[in-house]
């Protein structure tokens, strides 16, 4: 068999590739090359996907949490040195949007079984200066349940989503405006259109998602120089706009998001069948399945000894994330924190190709893993 990589954007990109040249030539003969229509009809077929009336497309998927954080706080929603619960299992960009807007990230471990958030330690985590929960749907699972929903609720917190991972997923736990979807249970929701993210972008492109419409408006004005209209600035903002090129190609690749997240549930199931290897765990897979399988990560203690063999037998893997925010070095504050499940997890989690692999070279990985013995 040919080497395996780990994800193969030209292969991603291929099967769309004479919509996406089509969609290129109708911005180029356009002239319109920041905001218009493009921007807008994209933004529009995004609300419509998550299930909310507002959604404001932007640079990328750190901004678009960035945006939001300092949106709540220019709204009197949040004030600085406000505690903001986050997960310690998760990309360090969520943690980045939290501290950039003055507010204190307050860790929370992550549960075994879904890797995400342990909603059940919500409730001690929240403090007299807590005001808000970022959930982060990480891998493609929803974080979102009955136990988080009641904290919020308790508490009167701002839940914010970071949906980067997750579009398409869904929590069969409905949020307060009675949607399931992830990007529409919380007040707002970031997505990042990063390549490599299950809906892609040819570049750099986010997004934001909300049910409120003054939030959406200050998230637009800050992403425009903090302009609400030409020349007239409201606050001293940004400029984080989705180009319009990357709006038509997302577009196209909207348009096919059921067939990715099929096809995406159809490998993470092969894989779930075909691995069996005591020293490797598998991810849990619900009925029905809450995750769109941005990443299938398997669990083993020797992780880099099965990394070295799956390397050395042609299929690449990576690791999401072999440091947690906490022990990165410009987080020096927390790195004293003691957080043994993140830890742990940092230490033993492999993930396997998800993104552009055929059923066969599927079964070729999970045949091989069988074959690993620490
Ligand atoms: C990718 C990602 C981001 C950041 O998105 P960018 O578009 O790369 O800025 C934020 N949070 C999570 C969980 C991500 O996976």
């Amino acid at each position: 068999m040919n080497p395996i990589p780990f994800c193969d954007l030209r292969a991603a990109t291929a099967p769309y590739a004479d919509e996406l040249k089509a969609a290129a030539v109708r911005v180029i003969d356009s002239g319109r090359y920041i905001g218009g229509e493009e921007c807008a009809a994209f933004e529009a077929d995004l609300a419509a996907c998550t299930g909310v009336p507002y959604a404001v497309g932007v640079s990328n998927g750190l901004d678009a949490l960035r945006l939001i954080f300092k949106a709540l706080v220019l709204l009197g929603r949040l004030s600085a040195g406000d505690e903001v619960i986050v997960p310690a299992n998760t990309y360090i960009a969520s943690v980045l949007a939290v501290t950039d807007a003055g507010l204190t990230p307050v860790f929370v471990e992550p549960d075994a079984g879904t890797l995400n958030i342990d909603t059940s330690l919500i409730e001690d985590a929240v403090g007299p200066r807590t005001r808000a929960v970022l959930t982060v749907h990480l891998y493609g699972r929803a974080a979102y349940d009955a136990a988080l929903a009641d904290a919020v609720r308790r508490h009167s917190l701002i839940l914010v989503e970071d949906n980067a991972q997750a579009i398409g997923a869904d929590s069969h736990f409905a949020g307060p405006w009675g949607n399931t979807r992830t990007g529409s249970l919380g007040t707002a929701a970031a997505f990042s259109f990063y390549p490599t993210k299950n809906i892609g972008a040819l570049g750099d492109g986010g997004a934001v998602t909300t049910h409120d419409a003054r939030l959406a408006d200050t998230v637009r004005a800050l992403a425009s120089y903090g302009s609400d209209r030409r020349y007239h600035n409201i606050y001293k903002g940004y400029n984080c706009r989705l180009d319009p090129i990357q709006a038509a190609f997302l577009r196209v690749k909207l348009s096919h998001i059921d067939s990715e997240t099929r096809r995406r549930r159809h490998i993470a199931a092969l894989y779930d069948s075909a691995i069996a290897n005591p020293d490797v765990i598998t991810p849990r897979i619900d009925t029905p399945d809450l995750s769109v399988w941005h990443q299938y990560v398997v669990i083993c203690r020797h992780r880099d000894a099965l990394a070295e063999f799956l390397h050395a037998n042609g299929i690449a893997t990576d690791v999401h994330y072999a440091v947690p925010p906490h022990r990165q070095p410009c987080y020096a504050e927390y790195s004293r924190l003691s957080l043994p499940a993140a830890e742990a997890l940092a230490d033993s989690v492999l993930s396997l190709p998800i993104a552009t692999v055929s059923d066969s070279e599927a079964l070729h990985i999970a045949r091989t893993i069988n074959l690993f013995r620490p």
